[in-house]
């Protein structure tokens, strides 16, 4: 894949880069790597200091990274602000709370004294040049939700950011040095996914996060594990909507329009199995179609538009196969299931719900990346959790019920890294973000994202 801006509202390539070469990547390297060596003593206020300048920076730097980021990956620019105001309000978050969060622990005195120590603690200490691959979907965020604590852990990041989106890679390097951070402690590589490997077997290189798909989660979680070396993987997901009878139906079907098609339809957490109810089957299938219905589709850099084109022409080639073998095999598209017929140009898709899935269709086990949900009845809360569990995908989920006993069932079984009820799934800082099964592994954000990438280190005293 070239390192190029292509806008997906028109299809049209903007600006092109060239990628490192092997002499700029060994630079960067060898930089990260001299800057760990001060970093890693600086003081919790210093780096609090310079994340709480970065922040005020990204406020200030909102509306243009806003356009940005919608020229380079197609999100409408309504969501693109919002995007940038969340890293800012993440960035304060942990320049605040991170001292705290890394305080020394003290294990229990009766262990301490059982162990022959006259005082023992954990302190949890940065593991060094952490490598970040990252996905183009929220260019922003994802950097940003790793970049923050692993700064204020005393951690340095190398970036290696979708090709799809350089100018927002750029920026975000940019954005930390004019904060004032040291050199070489936050810095983009302008590399394709081959280049990957190599960097990660660098012995200058701890530790390696990345969100993004299945194929290049395994990709660099082999390696790692070949290299002994702590990974984050956050992949993705194919999140089930309960909706059962006690639910209140016309906010559960507003807001399932929302969780599906926030971001064009492509966020890990969208929801995308929507399994209700017999009782409110109807009920919920009439709103929630008329809601994506009424959806707008169009320019991304309209504020009218609430879903735009899909990133990347390949994307919209994958979502199409998916609906077509659907459609060849049976299910019934209540909405949509083609291309809409008013965008000439660019790779939009039509916001579509698909009833009458069964196993046997693609799409019943894959995620469907873009505007598309699938839609099943079910008799009761029984066939609901098998239905909800049966996905390779475990990264979270959504019931909507006011039943106390069918909410303890779901927060027993239901197999994913969250569960929310009467809303709709969503990350903030303060919670902890993640996934089981084939949604990877480790967490990000809260007090369990910045301790994934510390040294928690037995200080023992004889
Ligand atoms: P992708 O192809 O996996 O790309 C993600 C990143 O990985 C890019 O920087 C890409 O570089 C790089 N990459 C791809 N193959 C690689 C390999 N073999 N070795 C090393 N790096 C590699 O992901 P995508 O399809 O663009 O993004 C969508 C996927 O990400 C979806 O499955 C979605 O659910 C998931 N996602 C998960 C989360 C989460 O938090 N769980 C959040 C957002 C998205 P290039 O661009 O150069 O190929």
């Amino acid at each position: 894949m070239p390192i190029a801006t292509v806008d997906p509202a028109t299809g049209e390539t903007l600006k092109t880069f060239e990628p490192l070469d092997d002499a700029g990547v060994e630079r960067r390297l060898a930089a990260a790597h001299a800057a760990f060596g001060q970093y890693r003593t600086s003081a919790f206020s210093e780096r609090a200091r310079l994340l709480n300048r970065a922040a005020d920076l990204l406020e200030q730097d909102n509306a243009t990274i806003a356009e940005t980021m919608t020229a380079e990956m197609g999100k409408p620019i309504k969501a693109a602000r919002a995007e940038a105001a969340k890293c800012v309000k993440a960035m304060r978050w942990y320049a605040e709370r991170a001292e705290d969060l890394l305080a020394d622990e003290h294990p229990a005195q009766a262990d301490v004294e059982d162990s022959g120590a006259t005082r023992a603690i954990v302190r949890y200490r940065p593991l060094g040049v952490v490598l970040a691959v990252m996905p183009w979907n929220f260019p922003l965020w994802q950097v940003v939700r790793f970049a923050a604590p692993a700064l204020m852990a005393g951690n340095v990041g190398l970036l290696k950011h979708a090709s799809n989106v350089p100018q927002t890679a750029l920026y975000l390097e940019d954005l930390f040095k004019r904060a004032g951070f040291p050199d070489g402690c936050f810095q983009t590589l302008l590399i394709g996914s081959g280049a990957v490997e190599n960097i990660l077997r660098d012995e200058r290189v701890a530790a390696a996060t990345l969100t993004g798909s299945e194929p290049a989660g395994r990709s660099v979680a082999s390696t790692a594990g070949d290299e002994i070396k702590k990974t984050v993987l956050e992949l993705g997901g194919s999140d089930p909507y309960l909706v059962l009878p006690s639910a209140d139906i016309e906010r559960a079907a507003a807001t399932a329009v929302t969780a599906r098609v926030q971001n064009n339809g492509q966020s890990c957490i969208a929801a995308k199995r929507f399994i209700v109810h017999a009782d409110v089957y109807d009920a919920f299938r009439e709103r929630f179609v008329a809601g994506m219905r009424e959806l707008t589709v169009g320019d991304p850099a309209s504020e009218e538009t609430d879903v735009g084109p899909l990133s990347t022409e390949q994307g919209r080639t994958d979502l199409e196969e998916l609906v077509d073998d659907a459609l060849a095999k049976g299910a019934t598209a209540l909405c949509g299931g083609q291309r809409p017929k008013e965008q000439e140009r660019g790779w939009y898709y039509s916001p579509t719900v698909l009833a009458d899935v069964t196993p046997q269709m693609r799409i019943h086990k894959e995620e469907a990346f873009g505007p598309v949900a699938t839609l099943y009845r079910v008799a009761d809360l029984d066939e609901a959790l098998a239905l909800a569990n049966d996905t390779p995908f475990g990264l979270s989920s959504n019931v909507w019920t006011r039943d106390d006993t069918d909410i303890e069932r779901c927060v027993r079984d239901l197999q994913a890294g969250g569960v929310f009820f009467n809303g709709m799934t969503a990350s903030h800082p303060g919670l902890p973000f993640g996934g089981v099964k084939r949604s990877g592994y480790g967490r990000e954000l809260a007090g369990h994202g910045i301790r994934e990438f510390c040294n928690a280190t037995t200080v023992w005293y004889g």
